[in-house]
């Protein structure tokens, strides 16, 4: 993000703005800020400005080691304006300053903002880092349905706290077992269709004989009469596409 160029609808920060009683300090960049809105996110910036402190009554407040670029980001965060969290903010930083600062609102939104990731290993690393409780459930959860081989060869893996992955295992065996128990009823319910087909057909073959449920034969016969060339010629026929079908039905069982 380019520093202090980034849209007319959020503060530059860079002069004096809207009584800024006080300005940080960091590199070579001044930010002219509210002490009030910097207390009221975060308990570190509170205790700062409280009397006995110097920074209570200087104005300056260097930030020594940070980055101008992330303070900006940070401050973007803390003040009202409707910003979200986007792939252009580096979520790491915002993290590890609302850990520094004890700034909890904005470490919740960046989980939010995680969440709607793709779970990953480095979203698992990540949630183990910063105590992301709920991505760090979210992605054990998800990750646990991938084939465990390829998640053994994402790097990091090994970076997996034991606790981590002992739950990760428990959920991909958990998962396991599911799809097996899914694939067992599947196969169970094809079973039973194809011994379905099976029986009716073994059903229309046993209850051709004797009574007239032969197709139309072609000759005067109320029911199959055994002395007619016609009937024979029909239920020899009848038997043998009865058969073929039934031989066809078990054979797809194998
Ligand atoms: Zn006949």
């Amino acid at each position: 993000m380019d520093l202090f160029n980034n849209g007319d609808h959020l503060p530059k920060f860079s002069e004096p703005w809207n009584f800024s009683d006080a300005v940080l300090v960091v590199e070579d960049k001044q930010f002219h800020v509210h002490r009030s809105i910097l207390a009221i996110s975060s308990p570190v910036f509170n205790t700062m400005f409280q009397s006995g402190f110097k920074e209570a009554t200087s104005t300056e407040i260097p930030l020594p080691g940070k980055k101008a670029e992330k303070i900006y980001e940070l401050l973007c965060m803390i003040y009202p304006f409707p910003l979200q969290i986007s792939d252009q903010h580096d979520v790491r930083s915002l993290l590890e300053l609302s850990r520094e600062y004890q700034i909890s609102k904005l470490t919740s939104r960046c989980e939010e903002r995680l969440l709607q990731k793709q779970s990953s290993v480095e979203l698992v690393i990540l949630a183990q880092e910063f105590s992301l409780k709920r991505l760090l459930e979210k992605c054990l959860a998800s990750l646990a349905r991938m084939n465990f081989q390829e998640l053994k060869n994402c790097p990091n893996f090994d970076n997996i706290e034991a606790e981590n992955l002992v739950c990760l295992l428990n959920n991909h065996l958990r998962w396991l077992k599911e799809q097996h128990a899914r694939e067992i009823r599947q196969l169970r319910e094809q079973f039973l269709k194809e011994k379905g087909r099976a029986l009716e057909i073994a059903n229309e073959l046993n209850s051709c004989w004797g009574y007239n449920k032969l197709p139309i034969r072609g000759c005067a016969c109320a029911s199959y009469t055994k002395s007619c060339d016609n009937c024979c010629t029909v239920l020899e026929k009848f038997v043998k596409t009865k058969c073929g079908e039934l031989i066809e039905a078990l054979q797809q069982n194998v």
